[in-house]
């Protein structure tokens, strides 16, 4: 088998992307693993013949006969512990099967000689076929029978031809093609199972590479994904770092012109004059937005910083939400706006922190006023859920929407919609500026609360006014 590999043209076997030396390695470890086979065939081939020629031939040197039999068995035997102990290649054993057997046959020949027996021939021929199915030398098998034809050959020319000598003839050449035919089909099948046994080898090796490189890539990206990570938290809290310096910084001076602010408005000479009235009463107002803005930048450090206390107690949704609404009743009106308050007085109590809730409706209002166009509507409907305990606040407007694409960013603290300086400077006038930090508040607020807010709106347009809706929902105890 070897030979016929050795053969082969690289080219043929290249397109499987099998080399002759992987073939090679391939066969030899083939040959490691039929070894016992072999062996135990090979000296039960020897015995079986020593005793067909003992006793249904009834040839003469039975004591011959069996010896060779014997020693052949000690000797496969033999080889076969050394192939097995690494000692020698299995290759190597073959070699050396092949030469014993070449020995018996020419023990064999010898009598035909002696005997001028033909019946001698078809003994070779015996041998033939059984080296040909288990010798795997292609080699080997070529050249015992050559030897044996030669054999054959010599005797019928030696010998006066007669009848036998051509019908042991025959036999020897069915026998050489019976064994050739062995020979063959059980090297295509090894080149074939070995070949794909490379190849499978060979995918299998390619495929781990690719997993190690797969797995590899993953590593990388997860690692630069945690940096990033870390970098963006490390950003956030720089943010939130400010935000709380900034906050606190900006209260001391507040205070000042707060205090000095009430000084003026006590005096009795600016309440006499219209004009200095005004711009002190304007002056309180820019500080009473500037404290508002201080207040929610505290309450959003706090959130991030997770330090927001809450003080729950029991507590009644509707005289709070009432509260908060009378607050805008001015800028309502001026607005031409309507609130309107449906009844929330069938919900339960709910365990909350009161003043956080204020917050929470005061930031939903008063969105809601500032993206409805005047004129617009802004209605506070409830409901209570049973399973779990919950109470449900939607506050919806007919104002100018939210695009689906956003309505999970607003939560986000600063994020707000729209060209953000085009916005006008009232507080409470439509599309009135913002610090942006309103609802990342309210989410912050209704969390901690442990209860979820979501909005639902058909998109926003200034032409339609598809309005949002605003879904608050909080258990009835924490
Ligand atoms: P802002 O101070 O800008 O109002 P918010 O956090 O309160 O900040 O809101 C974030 C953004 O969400 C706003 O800029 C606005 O685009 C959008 N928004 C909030 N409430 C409404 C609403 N009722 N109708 C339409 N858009 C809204």
């Amino acid at each position: 088998m070897n030979n016929i590999f050795a053969n082969w043209r690289p080219g043929k076997l290249d397109r499987h992307g099998v080399t002759k030396a992987q073939i090679r390695a391939a066969v030899e470890q083939a040959q490691l693993h039929n070894f016992p086979f072999v062996s135990v065939s090979l000296s039960i081939l020897f015995t079986l013949y020593a005793l067909i020629q003992a006793f249904i031939l009834r040839e003469n040197h039975t004591a011959v006969m069996v010896a060779i039999a014997a020693i052949s068995a000690v000797v496969i035997y033999g080889l076969r512990r050394q192939v097995l102990q690494k000692r020698i290649r299995p290759t190597q054993a073959n070699h050396i099967y092949g030469l014993a057997t070449s020995l018996v046959l020419l023990s064999m020949m010898l009598r035909l000689f002696f005997t001028g027996n033909p019946r001698q021939s078809a003994n070779l021929a015996f041998f033939l076929v059984g080296i040909g199915v288990l010798l795997f030398s292609t080699r080997w098998f070529l050249t015992l029978t050559a030897v044996t034809l030669i054999g054959w050959l010599v005797g019928a020319l030696i010998f006066p031809p007669g009848e036998e000598w051509i019908f042991y003839g025959v036999v020897i050449l069915a026998a050489a093609a019976t064994g050739g035919i062995a020979q063959i089909v059980l090297t295509l099948t090894y080149r074939k199972s070995e070949i794909l046994r490379i190849e499978n080898a060979r995918l299998y090796q390619q495929t781990r590479q690719f997993n190690r490189q797969l797995e590899e890539k993953v590593q990388e990206r997860t690692h630069e994904l945690r940096e990033a990570y870390a970098r963006l938290e490390r950003l956030d809290k720089t943010k939130t770092d400010f935000i709380t310096i900034a906050s606190h910084e900006l209260r001391t001076p507040l205070t000042i012109l707060n205090v000095h602010n009430q000084i003026l408005l006590q005096d009795e000479g600016i309440r006499q004059n219209s004009d200095y009235w005004k711009r002190v009463r304007s002056i309180q107002d820019g500080a009473a937005r500037i404290e508002a803005i201080v207040e929610s930048m505290l309450d959003v450090a706090k959130i991030d910083s997770q330090a927001l206390m809450l003080t729950p107690t029991p507590l009644s949704l509707s005289p709070l939400i009432h509260m908060v609404g009378q607050q805008f009743r001015n800028t309502l009106a001026e607005r031409n706006l309507t609130l309107k308050i449906d009844s929330l007085r069938h919900l339960p109590e709910i365990e909350a922190d009161a003043e956080a809730l204020q917050k929470v409706f005061y930031h939903l209002i008063i969105n809601a006023i500032k993206y409805t166009p005047d004129g617009g509507q802004i209605v506070i409907s409830s409901q209570a859920h049973d399973s779990p305990p919950t109470v449900e606040i939607v506050v919806t407007d007919s104002g100018i929407g939210i695009a689906p694409e956003v309505q999970s960013l607003i939560f986000e603290k600063f994020y707000q919609t729209g060209e953000v300086m085009l916005h006008s400077s009232g507080k409470t006038k439509f599309k009135g500026g913002g610090s942006g930090l309103g609802l990342a508040i309210v989410k912050g607020i209704v969390e901690a609360h442990n209860g979820r807010i979501w909005v639902e709106s058909d998109g926003c347009s200034e032409e339609t006014c598809p309005g949002s809706a605003f879904h608050l929902v909080l258990p009835v105890n924490r």
